[in-house]
């Protein structure tokens, strides 16, 4: 596939993504597991950045979701390829720095790794949770524009945690919306994507969208959808979805990825971006970058 894309404007739209990911990790996490009349009651509407939540977060910190996908990055940087032995060991690395949050499905695949080695988990019905779709923005970067090369990384990313039917359809889904979305095309292109997701997985349904935003991939997916198709900029994408609660900082950094791609790194509200660390925000436009060049369609 021959796809033309002007170099800078895929850095632009790469880190969009990024900093999409980590600002609606940061705005989601104060609500995660709440309710929308919890949240509604507490906040009207939840749309500042300001921390809290029940890790109890300083304002702008970010969780599990930004952090797993930085370990891919840096894994994929520093080794100057894709590796999943390299990424395993990031994973390691980062679970012995006690991280704030880390998912059951996650620690129990990075304890196999750390244990036994082992690089792809046996499959598991049950593990159908978003803890790696959550994770598909290096692996969608540094393989854009070849789909199958995306394939096997998205896989080979998710099953270090989590082997399931549900899990795989979503990373394959999430990583070629960001292809096309780096290609240029329109949200009607990318709801086409999105339909044909359903048409294979019904759980996948968004339409009607049936208001359930837990961590089951089907639930965070169809979620994501409502409001990245509802969303008119990135700000009405990512308050409206994080709004939804349940698991929000995951579909807000899930949302946030695909919002941040597609309108680009200026529609994200300065506000929000001015609460991240400062070192985490260099980190993210480093890897970005790097991760950009690493990639043939980038030089
Ligand atoms: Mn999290
Ligand atoms: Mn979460």
């Amino acid at each position: 596939m021959i796809v033309q894309v002007d170099p800078e404007q895929l850095r632009q739209q790469a880190r969009g993504a990024f900093l999409g990911m980590a600002v609606g990790d940061a705005l989601g996490a104060t609500v995660e597991f709440m309710t929308v009349p919890e949240i509604a009651a507490r906040y009207g509407v939840h749309r500042e950045i300001i921390g809290g939540g029940w890790l109890r977060l300083k304002p702008g910190q970010v969780t599990d979701d930004t952090e797993m996908a930085l370990c891919i990055a840096r894994a994929v940087v520093n080794r100057q390829g894709w590796s999943r032995e390299a990424i395993a060991c990031e994973f390691a690395a980062w679970l012995k720095s006690r991280p704030v949050d880390c998912g059951d499905t996650c620690r129990r695949g990075i304890r196999a790794f750390m244990l036994h080695g082992t690089l792809e988990t046996p499959y598991n019905h049950w593990d159908g949770g978003n803890g790696a779709a959550m994770r598909m923005l290096p692996p969608a970067l540094l393989s854009f524009p070849d789909g199958e090369l995306l394939k096997k990384y998205a896989l080979e990313q998710a099953r270090l945690t989590h082997h399931q039917e549900l899990s795989d359809a979503a990373c394959l889904c999430i990583g070629t919306m960001l292809h096309l979305i780096l290609q240029g095309v329109s949200k009607n292109r990318l709801r086409r994507e999105a339909e044909a997701l359903v048409a294979r997985h019904h759980q996948f349904g968004f339409e009607p969208y049936r208001r359930l935003a837990s961590a089951y991939v089907a639930d965070t997916l169809a979620t994501v959808f409502h409001y990245f198709f509802k969303g008119r900029d990135f700000e009405h994408c990512l308050t409206g979805v994080v709004n939804q609660g349940g698991d929000a900082d995951t579909t807000g950094a899930i949302c946030g990825m695909l919002a941040g791609c597609y309108y680009g790194i200026d529609a994200i509200p300065r506000r929000w971006l001015k609460k991240l660390d400062r070192r985490l925000v260099s980190d993210v436009e480093q890897l970005a970058d790097r991760l950009i060049v690493a990639n043939p369609a980038g030089r």
